[in-house]
């Protein structure tokens, strides 16, 4: 069995427990630990597929499929784990099991409850992950924060675990909130222990507190967090804002906090090889040799975590390059032809991200327009691939009003098209097209240039796709079509005969960058956009 480690937030939410989860998972693989992340989400939706951007910020997918929340695209970044459907549950998975075993009649004529039915149903989808081969720890993050009503059962849930398991097999972190009260110059701990506290009401009492901080908080905080909040002074960790998130390890590794943790578990792991991370990550994020200025055109551009992958590739590509990715923001809806070609003067490069829905697209279409006519380095990715085969219909080939039928279900053109399949379907949730797929690139493209291999696999989801009628069309105009789904024949890659660098892809590469290893299509991107 492997150990467990619980963490909870508390005080407000947004303080990066994600992050905190992901950070302590790099630390423990660096001590040469199989580890492995979950994230328990309380809220109803069976999954974050079906929510709007703006309520929920970008919808992970993992290589199985499922569309998950965000903070599971930090778990891979950080770490070495492969996630899948069972690394997130919701609420609203585990009530729609409950409630299809009670209709099957599996509970035998009891009344099903909250405790233990729904419990002893979240407790299994955690054990279910823990039951991995060889694994020697099981983080699971609890979404939300201490004092939610959704989120009670979960804790109840971990409450009950962790009362089943010999006490060092299992341990509770919580994230908390030290705010600074300039009037006073004064840091506070009040909601620190309120929300300590609010845990220990429920039965749970922290092992460690890792504790958000705009500035270093004095030992004799320390202490009195320790003593209002029953953890040893030791274990009250500071988690002091730094300049980039990657910065999170090194932070919690000057504070022992791995070895706090293997003492508590009683484990033992190996001496840790996080310099690697030091070297050729954060101190590449910080002392770039160069700037380069990359345009993101999107509709969900006011949202810091709408497109969160993307901005994290992009760093990525930065890295790789020694260069910071400076990104500029714009909004499509924003984007006119009165105005397109003063926005991207100034810029080495444009990236248009997926999206959905009629909202933005023309000024997506002019930022693609200016990418292909004035050279720059463009990127494409799922709506940003579809959108750059219509500007290339409308204005390349003259097809008048080529569109894609998400948009336009009568144009003559269609040359973005439902795929088959997906005709019939009348339930929106996790009906797209979703998860890895491989795909073929065609020897001496650009596509091929980046990836230096002719087989990969690409995470996808969307519902519509590059209609192949139009292809020998296009392809006499100049489109290449470098990437091929070797089964269904389905265009995954196109790019533009004569142009420096333009890729657009039907998949989402964002999701398999990490850090340490960035993906050739961001990589490539950012080299491009340099030479601009
Ligand atoms: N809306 C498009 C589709 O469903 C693109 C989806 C996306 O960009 N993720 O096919």
């Amino acid at each position: 069995m492997p150990k467990y480690i619980f963490i909870t937030g508390g005080v407000v939410s947004s303080l990066g427990k994600g992050l905190a989860a992901a950070s302590i998972a790099k630390l423990l693989e660096a001590r040469g630990l199989n580890v492995s992340i979950m994230k328990c989400d309380p809220y109803i939706n069976v999954d974050p597929g079906t929510m709007n951007p703006f309520q929920h910020g970008e919808v992970y997918v993992t290589d199985d499929g499922a569309e998950t929340d965000l903070d599971l695209g930090h778990y891979e970044r950080f770490s070495s784990v492969k996630l899948t459907q069972d690394n997130n549950i919701t609420t609203g998975r585990i009530y729609n099991t409950v409630i299809n075993k009670e209709r099957k009649g599996e509970y035998l004529g009891k009344t099903v409850q909250v405790i233990p039915h729904i419990t002893d149903e979240i407790k299994k989808g955690i054990k279910k992950v823990g039951a991995q081969k060889s694994l020697d720890v099981l983080i699971v993050e609890i979404g939300g924060t201490v004092g939610d009503i959704e989120g009670l059962p979960f804790l109840e849930a971990i409450r009950q675990f962790s009362l089943e398991n010999k006490r060092e097999d299992t341990m509770f972190i919580h994230l908390t909130l030290i705010p600074y009260i300039k009037s006073a110059d004064e840091q506070k701990t009040k909601p620190t222990q309120h929300s300590v506290g609010k845990l220990r009401e429920i039965g749970i009492q922290a092992d460690m507190l890792l504790c958000r901080c705009e500035k270093p908080f004095s030992a004799s905080a320390s202490e009195k967090i320790a003593l209002f909040c029953n953890v040893h002074k030791e274990d009250v960790i500071q988690g002091l804002d730094v300049s980039t998130i990657y910065e999170v390890p090194l932070s919690f590794k000057k504070q022992d906090v791995d070895k706090k943790i293997l003492r508590r578990l009683r484990l033992k792991g190996k001496k840790s090889k996080i310099e690697s991370w030091e070297t050729n990550v954060v101190n590449v994020i910080k002392n770039p040799t160069s700037t380069v200025k990359i345009a993101v055109v999107g509709k969900y551009i006011t949202l810091q975590d709408a497109y969160k992958s993307i901005y994290e590739a992009l760093t990525h590509g930065g890295i790789a390059n020694r260069v910071k990715v400076e990104i500029i923001r714009i909004d499509s809806e924003n984007v006119n032809e009165s105005n397109y070609r003063e926005l991207f003067k100034s810029v080495d490069g444009i990236l248009v991200p997926g999206g959905f829905g009629t909202r933005g697209i023309e000024g997506k279409i002019l930022s693609i327009k200016y990418a292909r006519e004035n050279n720059r380095p463009f990127l494409g990715i799922c709506l940003g691939m579809q959108t750059a085969v219509i500007e290339f219909a409308r204005n390349v080939c003259g097809f008048k009003n080529a569109n894609s039928m998400e948009f336009n279900m009568k144009t003559k053109y269609p040359v973005i098209s439902l795929m088959e399949k997906q005709k019939s379907i009348v339930n929106m949730g996790g009906t797209m097209r979703l998860g890895a797929y491989a795909c073929k690139i065609a020897p001496k493209t650009k596509a091929h240039q980046a990836y230096k291999k002719t087989a990969i696999s690409e995470r996808h989801r969307h519902r519509f796709e590059f209609n192949s009628e139009f292809k020998n069309k296009l392809e006499a105009k100049g489109m290449i079509f470098s990437g091929i789904n070797p089964k269904t024949k389905l265009v995954e890659i196109v790019e533009i005969k004569d142009h420096p660098w333009f890729i657009a892809c039907q998949f989402h590469p964002e999701f398999q960058s990490k850090p340490d290893k960035a993906h050739p299509l961001f990589k490539g991107f950012v080299t491009a956009s340099l030479k601009k």
